[in-house]
């Protein structure tokens, strides 16, 4: 079965600690392409919804001290019972408060996938001191960077730009659909963060599972813009592309270079 059919079987369970921006277009988005999802941010829940979920995304985007020690703790519980965790570190360096935030959970939780810009992954290989703002400042995605990070944090590191980089430290994939427009709405890299969930819950190789989300993903984007017109008509029309989206689609439309 293909991985998009068995996302729509198993309506996998997507636990998000996100932020105020996000919150409405990813679970749009995770419930687009057959996904459940729930959005949450008081510790008080953190622990039981990351005991029971599928998969869970940690967003560091409006950050508060609610939303980092549910981080924590929704994080910790995922790690105790073999739930992948994701891990978005929006402007990582920007400020100390966040930068603390994710050291914390870089060091505390196991993850099945960081996914980035490639500037926040450059903070994260220390290569660039600080992201500045939510928008990557580097153009360029190095692949050799991106690897760095993931044997670093033994993850698999999602690194996006015009072209996304997905690597596992060893194995690397240059995954090249996508649409500019993306870049003109806000939140399609926190979507495309939660959109990663149910595919770590359904492919086992992480590595896989990233290149099959991003690629899906861009492939969406490319279908929206066959019908909108600009930013407005793009977002809703992503939504239709990620619900009309088939194992087909993505296999005929693939654009992935494994280095
Ligand atoms: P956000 O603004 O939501 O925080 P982000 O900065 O974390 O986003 P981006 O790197 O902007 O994440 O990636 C979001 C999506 O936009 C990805 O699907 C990526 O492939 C795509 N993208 C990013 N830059 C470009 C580009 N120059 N051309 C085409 N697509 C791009
Ligand atoms: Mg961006
Ligand atoms: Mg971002």
């Amino acid at each position: 079965m293909g991985v998009i059919a068995k996302i729509k079987e198993d309506k996998p369970f997507i636990f998000n600690i996100t932020n105020e921006v996000a919150s409405n277009f990813a679970a749009n988005g995770l419930i687009a392409i057959g996904a459940s999802p729930a959005m949450s941010h008081t510790p008080r829940e953190a622990k039981d919804y990351g005991e029971i979920a599928d998969a869970v995304v940690l967003n560091l985007g409006t950050l508060t001290e609610d939303r980092g020690e549910a981080m924590l703790k929704a994080g910790k519980a995922a790690n105790e019972n073999g739930i992948p965790v994701i891990l978005d570190p929006i402007a990582v360096g920007g400020t100390d408060f966040r930068t603390n935030i994710i050291n914390e959970i870089l060091t505390t939780v196991k993850l099945a996938a960081i996914r980035a810009n490639a500037g926040e992954i450059a903070v994260l290989a220390g290569t660039l001191d600080e992201a500045k703002g939510p928008d990557s400042i580097i153009q360029e995605n190095d692949p050799e960077i991106a690897k760095t990070v993931a044997k670093k944090y033994d993850t698999v590191v999602i690194s996006t730009g015009e072209v996304d980089v997905v690597t596992d430290g060893e194995r690397i994939a240059l995954c090249k659909n996508g649409h500019e427009m993306l870049q003109n709405i806000t939140a399609s890299g926190c979507l495309l963060s939660s959109f990663v969930g149910p595919f770590v819950s359904v492919v086992d190789d992480f590595y896989e599972a990233g290149i099959y989300a991003v690629t899906s993903y861009g492939i969406a984007a490319e279908l929206a813009m066959e019908k909108a017109a600009g930013p407005g008509t793009f977002i809703p029309a992503l939504l239709d592309a990620l619900y009309f989206l088939t194992d087909e689609k993505v296999e005929k439309y693939k654009q992935v270079q494994e280095l």
